[in-house]
């Protein structure tokens, strides 16, 4: 059977406790609809680790009552052997198409455009010239890589992990998210604690790599997504952690929402449990996009 398609509720400052009793309850008619927030981390198989056509992943969307969804598969690379794990450069114009087709076929629903982004040093030109080649609605800036050829999260590399120190990963991580924040070239940095996804931490406090960082999105605008995939992994946690994400609203950095879906069946998966999370360190606004504009919304 079909679940409610809104989780309503009679004003968007309602408490959570109201709102998780709302969601699996009847809704009253009076209550006026809020809409999910939008989940604007998703991917296509032009990636070649991700399954279902766009258009299934919208018609998931519409099935969970979601009123907004962006596409933001990985982007080519400037060389196409770079790694194995992404759309090649001659595809990009498909995955546009693929996107323009789920847009079509789903006009009820607000479906954006956009791209994951790696960010290594030295790659600033080639972003750029990505972003001039459609009307993009956002980039997510990710770090995936902490040296040319090291992808943190990569399981066929776990072994790495062995012979490094799990600190000097987390450093080397975050002075990488932090020059991806001050780039200006990402509206929306990626899963901002990605090195915790197989469970490996540091003994160390990380709070001045957070904190750092966290300065430096705020200063350049650049929102945090949480991003619940981190749920399905190792850490078992939403990236980033409750205390980061503590941090990040004392700060004031912004945030959005993404289920890093990489099957139809994994859009908006635990947004529940993320909106809860925003909502616990004192979050109620959240940010929208269109053509690399954002503005603020209620959460
Ligand atoms: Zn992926
Ligand atoms: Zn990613």
């Amino acid at each position: 059977m079909r679940q409610p398609n809104f989780i309503l509720l009679g004003s968007v400052k309602m408490s959570t406790r109201a709102y998780s009793k709302l969601e699996t309850g009847n809704p009253k008619p009076e209550t006026v609809a809020m809409v999910l927030p939008a989940d604007l981390h998703m991917h296509t198989p032009l990636c070649r680790h991700a399954s279902g056509e766009p258009v299934d992943y919208a018609r998931r969307a519409v099935e969970i009552g979601l009123t907004e969804i962006g596409f933001s598969d990985h982007s080519p690379m400037a060389r196409d052997d770079f790694d194995n794990w992404r759309m090649l450069d001659r595809q990009l114009d498909e995955y546009v198409a693929k996107v323009r087709l789920a847009q079509k076929t789903f006009p009820q629903l607000n479906i954006l455009l956009a791209l994951e982004v790696d960010y290594l040093p030295g790659h600033e030109e080639w972003i750029r010239s990505l972003a001039a080649r459609h009307p993009w609605d956002y980039f997510i800036g990710s770090v995936h890589y902490v040296s040319e050829s090291w992808d943190i999260d990569n399981p066929a590399k776990l072994s790495e992990w062995k012979k490094r120190d799990a600190f000097e990963v987390w450093k080397i991580y975050f002075d990488r998210l932090t020059l991806a924040a001050e780039s200006k070239l990402f509206d929306i940095i990626g899963h901002c604690d990605l090195p915790k996804k197989f469970g490996i931490r540091p003994t160390q406090d990380c709070t001045p790599l957070y904190e750092k960082f966290l300065d430096t999105a705020a200063k350049n605008n650049c929102a945090i997504e949480l991003n619940t995939a981190g749920l399905r992994k190792d850490c078992q946690e939403i990236y980033p952690s409750r205390e980061l994400l503590a941090l990040a609203f004392q700060k004031n950095v912004p945030i959005t929402f993404g289920s890093d879906a990489h099957m139809p069946e994994e859009v908006g998966l635990n947004f529940s449990d993320a909106i809860q999370l925003a909502r616990d360190v004192g979050y109620t606004k959240t940010l929208r996009f269109q053509k690399r504009q954002s503005r603020i919304v209620a959460l």
